[in-house]
């Protein structure tokens, strides 16, 4: 305890009361593959200016915090949100890319990945060690990498449009990781290429007035399926802001009903709001419009459809990736990692050479199936 409140810079009193409001959980499951770690705790909601997902590790030299990664405001138009929110400062437009979101440090001798609310993961720590350059850490060596994890053996994460069959890490940000301060665009960009570390595209830098330009940009991703973009202040002295495509509405729509009992309504809601305010400013023709419909139409009705014919069959509704671990004690480790984020799984693996263990993940939707199966029973809604 005495460790948390020296890292976050807490009275023993203010750190005690984290843990009896159960704010604080274990970061992570204690292995020699964390060899480095002798404790680490995360915030599971936000506690003063310290974001959710914020670790505190303690390792056997150091202790120290790892701040969580900011929430993005969301520009639900163009015009006049982006002038309003940058002035005329100006801004990079970036591609926003669907993954998940990894901070990776250094702790020790070690690269660690910590995920979005705070966990540090095994599966993306081994692939992380093997893609990042140690040596980053040399010269910075409080900066945390902010990147979006891709590909198809995401256990999070599900994005087929990149053609990525493992997983990489793009990065989209470099903070301080005990103040949470950004560096700016150009010296990440500078840095990413120094380090040979992938990043995500910039698609253009321009003045917010620009509209016409950043909805050619948005128009041009959304065709070729990618999900959006992240507005950024150059300097990075400005909050970013982001936008997604009408494409990546309609996909979380189709995520969110196909295991709707899992979803909160209030998820569903936003797509379809977002999805309305982006056909107002677009303007688009009557035939566009009516491709529109169609698509979120679809886009909800298609997978709910989907999963009553698989709980008819008498199958459960799962959402499955295919994983690949080069080490049989870190697919050991990432089972009990599962268990700690309390995930309702199945796994199996399904091939195995020399390098490689492949294994089928099948993350099992109780909820859904369950309401789905009662209602087939001829039990009503409610
Ligand atoms: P938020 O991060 O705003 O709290 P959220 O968790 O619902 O919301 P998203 O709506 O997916 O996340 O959008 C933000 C996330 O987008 C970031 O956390 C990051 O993981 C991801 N991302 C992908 N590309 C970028 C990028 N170029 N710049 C910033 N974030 C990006
Ligand atoms: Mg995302």
């Amino acid at each position: 305890m005495n460790f948390v409140a020296r890292a976050l810079n807490l009275s023993i009193s203010a750190a005690e009361r984290l843990r009896e409001r159960n704010i604080l959980k274990r970061a992570f499951v204690k292995h020699d593959f964390f060899p480095d770690i002798v404790e680490a705790v995360r915030l599971d909601r936000k506690f003063g200016f310290y974001e959710e997902g914020t670790v505190v590790i303690k390792t056997r030299t150091d202790e120290f915090v790892v701040r969580g990664f900011p929430k993005i405001k969301r520009a639900l138009t163009l015009k006049p949100t982006l002038k309003r929110h940058f002035g005329n400062r100006m801004i990079a437009v970036e591609e926003k890319m669907n993954g998940y979101n990894v901070r990776i440090i250094r702790a020790g001798d070690s690269i660690y990945a910590i995920t979005r609310r705070g966990l540090i993961c095994p599966y993306t720590t081994e692939k992380a060690r093997l893609e990042i350059p140690l040596d980053f850490f040399d010269e910075y060596p409080e900066f945390m990498l902010c990147c979006e994890a891709i590909g198809r053996a995401s256990p999070y994460v599900q994005s087929y449009t990149y053609d990525i069959p493992g997983l990489e890490f793009y990065l989209f940000d470099i903070r301080n990781r005990r103040t949470n301060e950004p560096i700016g665009v150009e010296e990440r960009e500078e840095i990413a290429d120094r380090y040979e570390i992938k990043m995500v595209d910039i698609l253009l830098k321009t003045n917010p007035e620009k509209v016409e330009d950043i909805k050619t940009v948005i128009e041009e991703l959304n065709s070729r399926g990618r999900e959006g973009v992240v507005f950024k202040d150059i300097e990075m002295k400005i909050d970013p802001m982001k936008y997604t495509t009408s494409l990546s509405n309609c996909y979380d729509l189709n995520y969110a009903f196909r295991f709707f009992a899992e979803y909160a309504r209030d998820f569903m809601i936003s797509r379809i709001v977002r999805e309305a305010f982006q056909s107002f400013e677009f303007q688009n023709g009557k035939r566009e419009f009516e491709e529109r419909c169609f698509r979120l139409g679809k886009s909800i009705l298609k997978p709910l459809i989907e999963s009553i014919q698989d709980v008819k069959m008498g199958k459960k509704i799962v959402e499955a990736s295919e994983l690949y671990f080069y080490n049989r004690e870190v697919l050991e480790l990432f089972k009990m990692h599962l268990k700690l984020l309390g995930v309702d799984f199945r796994m199996k693996v399904i091939d195995e050479d020399d390098e490689k263990i492949k294994v089928l993940l099948e993350r099992v939707m109780r909820s859904t199936t369950d309401r789905i199966r009662k209602i087939l029973n001829g039990n009503p809604w409610r």
